[in-house]
């Protein structure tokens, strides 16, 4: 009999579990948690349970954990990883062996130099239920709301905060919003649409400090201009969590490094999600801190620990909620090749897919789920598509499919 620990309850620990017994693991499963809640869903941390106040969505439905037979240790801290008795330090008295290992991490939100003289409590970040609380705690009709970091958890808040009656104005450095993971066209589109909500937006902006005076958050630039709100939330992105494979010897970069079946250099040590550093399809080898992301990593991972390894080298998968569109995108936007806009049959951008080579290798897509999810199956398989046709809105994405996949056959 084995065991299996895993440690971090967030979507990449919990798929995890359930994916070993569904591969036919029927050894232990402990599932070690640092917070004492049941695992719930992040992705609304930035939308629905902030602007409610509700709790978050499970990741589990109640009762999971005795129908995967997983023993659930929520709120218990793992210190650090002793590889040669292969165990699990929780303090001093207490460790738990292992024979198998997955760390499931995730990531922290990255601080900023400019927001550490702040007092505590003054200057909010996003990453947990707790976080996501005491942000709400000071919202309100009316009350001005300075996010700094105009990427997915900044443009995601801007419409919430938004949308509860807030005033906000958010503070990006880059010249755009998004760059990182909808490149310059989409970050534009995201601009405007946010303006239009009342979104005051500055670009270019590098914060030098935040502080507080009398319950006002004061936050100044290198250019010398100043922005004055109630409220300040810094989300200029996510760091790995490392330290315990680093403090452990295991080889890490920005992530902990791990082959296409999620293997880090111990072989009884596995890392998926958001704290893995994973090879891509098209080369190159990064934290991807995606939620559909973390899922396949896991089920890979579990595939690998009972025998049945099936490398996965990963596409970039995610989705966001940014002033009201639904957008999906797969794979690096930025890249070689050409840029084809598809329209809707209305005259509206709904896609953007980057075409190379006659193959589509990345897209993003507004509003449009169901072509999206022939989109993505292209770019799975590779398929050559005729760049009309996918410009074309009112060709449906099936027919745009249908054809590439005969095509396809024929070669
Ligand atoms: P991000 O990388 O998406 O965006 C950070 C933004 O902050 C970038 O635009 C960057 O240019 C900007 N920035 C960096 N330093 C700055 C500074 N000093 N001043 C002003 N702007 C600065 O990171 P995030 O929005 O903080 O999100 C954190 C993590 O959570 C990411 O890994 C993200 O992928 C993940 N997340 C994903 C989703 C989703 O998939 N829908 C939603 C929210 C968060």
């Amino acid at each position: 009999m084995q065991t299996v620990a895993i440690v971090g309850a967030g979507i990449a620990g919990v798929t995890a579990c359930r994916s070993l017994r569904e591969s036919g693991f029927s050894g232990s499963i402990i599932l070690f948690g640092d917070e004492a809640q049941e695992p719930y869903d992040r992705p609304s941390l930035s939308k629905s349970t902030l602007k409610t106040g509700g709790p978050p969505p499970p990741l589990a439905k109640p009762g999971w954990e005795q129908e995967f037979d997983v023993e659930m240790r929520l709120g218990e801290r793992v210190i650090s990883v002793d590889f040669h008795a292969r165990s699990l330090v929780l303090d001093r008295q207490r460790s738990v062996t292992f024979d198998k290992l997955v760390l499931a991490v995730g990531a922290r939100a990255r601080s900023l130099a400019a927001a550490r003289s702040a007092p505590p409590g003054t200057v909010h970040v996003l990453r947990t239920l707790a976080d996501s609380a005491a942000l709400r705690e000071e919202l309100g009709a009316g009350r001005r709301v300075i996010i700094i970091g105009g990427g997915l958890i900044g443009c995601e808040l801007a419409t919430t905060v938004r949308t509860m009656g807030c005033e906000v104005v958010l503070l990006e450095s880059s010249d755009e919003l998004l760059l990182r993971v909808l490149g310059r066209k989409m970050g534009a589109w995201c601009r405007d649409r946010l303006t239009g909500l009342g979104v005051e937006i500055h670009l270019g902006v590098s914060v030098t400090s935040i502080s507080t005076d009398a319950g006002v958050r004061d936050v100044r630039c290198s250019s010398g201009r100043r922005f004055t709100g109630d409220v300040a939330i810094v989300c200029v992105g996510a760091e790995p969590s490392v330290e315990l494979a680093r403090d452990a010897g295991l080889a890490c970069n920005r992530g902990v490094l791990v082959d296409a079946c999620g293997r880090t250099d111990n072989p009884a040590v596995f890392a998926i999600g958001d704290a893995a550093s994973w090879p891509l399809r098209d080369g190159g080898q990064r934290s991807l801190e995606t939620y559909l992301n973390s899922q396949s990593q896991a089920i890979c991972a579990a595939s690998s620990i009972v025998g049945q390894a099936k490398p996965a080298p990963q596409i970039p998968i995610s989705w966001t909620e940014i002033a009201g569109s639904h957008i999906q995108m797969m794979g690096d936007v930025e890249g070689p090749g050409a840029i084809v806009e598809r329209k809707s049959p209305e005259g509206d951008a709904s896609m953007y897919l980057r075409l190379h080579n006659g193959v589509i290798q990345a897209a993003i897509s507004i509003d449009r789920a169901k072509d999206f999810a022939f989109v993505t199956k292209l770019i799975e398989r590779e398929f050559e598509v005729d760049s009309n046709m996918l410009a074309d809105g009112t060709t449906g994405m099936r027919d745009v499919f249908k054809a590439a996949s005969r095509a396809d056959v024929k070669c």
